[in-house]
């Protein structure tokens, strides 16, 4: 009787390994069977197969599979097994092979060819001369110039939501989430400041589009404030010994290549149609102001940099630059805060905790609040 249970759990434990390892395919047998090569950083952890003529792109911690710069939601994640081999679930392997055997067509190759022209990558420069100034560009009034307004609002941008869950770290914890109640608890550090105004990109999981965050800034600029905008995102890793807070400004290249894989993480979910739209709307007037944003959005950057470093209960990793669209279509200083690793257990623990998010918020409002004050006390760094 005992040795029949045994034979029972035997073969139920080995249905269910059976079951469990089927669900998966791993990248080496994928990429074999599709005769794909495969590009990857395993450290950054991202991901592309391709031949000659397609690309996927993939992320580890974020449910997102990208080709022809679409992407597309996934359930799960891709894993690593014990010896380190990507596992894709059956889903991705599914919509991988049909992309892959579907014959290229015509239409998509001179899409692709007019968004490598158009679309700015981190590792070329573009220039871009061709648009039309459209009237509503005309109205927005550039921060700098001769005739200097104080900085007097902040715009608190959420990343990702809706659709979009950005990072899924440890114990499922869903980046979008994380962010919005980081930054409803930023806001609320403003809203006894009657000089300074606040505003948040969104106040709910919704997902908000690139050209939708970009014109909430015209909209403010245009109701006469002169704001800042800070995105709140969490970080990913593959390694889940990496932690700390960073802060990222804008720039073509970036500044190594963990830089360069948050840049591809965060900029993943526009799609190239509102990307493209935002650019026309939005570039030609950026290239006028570029160069004093730069500057503002850098010092904005260490201020916060000082007072999180200065924080014993935070960890600061660094300060760095990247090609980030949030930033790159922004009308005023703005700069991207990756919190910390929701991929490390120590810090995504932290990070869900209340008091840890009320200090992480305090010296975020201490560094936000000591950059306005020198803005604004040297009339924009001339005196
Ligand atoms: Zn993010």
């Amino acid at each position: 009787m005992e040795r029949k249970k045994v034979l029972i759990f035997v073969f139920c434990l080995f249905f269910i390994l059976q079951s469990s390892s089927s669900n998966y395919v791993s990248i080496s047998s994928l990429s074999k069977d599709l005769n794909l090569k495969v590009k990857y950083s395993l450290d950054f952890g991202y991901f592309e197969l391709f031949n000659d003529k397609k690309k996927v792109r993939i992320f580890s911690g974020m449910p997102y599979l990208i080709y022809e710069n679409k992407i597309n939601y996934m359930e799960e994640l891709i894993k690593l097994d014990k010896n380190g081999e990507i596992l894709f679930p059956i889903a991705y392997v599914n919509l991988i092979k049909e992309y892959f055997r579907e014959k290229p067509s015509i239409t998509f190759e001179k899409k692709t060819n007019l968004e490598q022209k158009s679309l700015p990558s981190s590792s070329s420069k573009v220039t871009i001369s061709s648009f039309s100034q459209s009237s509503s560009i005309k109205q927005i009034q550039p921060v700098t110039g001769e005739k200097f307004k104080p900085i007097n609002c902040i715009i608190i941008d959420p990343g990702h939501g809706g659709k979009d869950p950005g990072g899924l770290g440890i114990g499922g914890i869903e980046e979008k989430k994380l962010v919005l109640q980081v930054s409803k608890r930023l806001y609320d550090c403003f809203r006894d400041n009657s000089s300074i105004k606040v505003f948040l990109t969104r106040r709910d999981d919704r997902y908000l589009t690139l050209k939708e965050r970009i014109e909430m800034v015209k909209s403010i600029l245009n109701r006469g404030y002169n704001p800042i905008f800070i995105s709140i995102h969490g970080n990913i890793s593959l390694k889940p010994d990496i932690y700390g807070f960073e802060i990222y400004t804008l720039s073509e290249d970036s500044t190594d290549e963990e830089a360069m894989a948050v840049e591809l993480k965060e900029n993943a979910n526009f799609d190239v149609k509102d990307i493209k739209e935002t650019e026309e709307l939005f570039y030609i007037l950026k290239d006028l102001i570029i160069d004093g944003l730069i500057v503002q959005s850098e010092s904005l950057a260490s201020f916060i940099s000082k007072k999180i470093s200065s924080n014993s209960e935070i960890k600061f990793k660094a300060q760095k630059k990247a090609n980030f669209f949030v930033l790159r279509y922004n009308l005023v200083p703005s700069v991207l805060v990756e919190i910390g690793y929701i991929s490390n257990l120590k810090e995504a623990k932290l990070l869900n905790n209340r008091e840890y998010q009320k200090k992480l918020v305090n010296s975020l409002k201490e560094g936000i609040m000591s950059f306005i004050d020198y803005y604004n006390k040297t009339k924009g760094f001339l005196k």
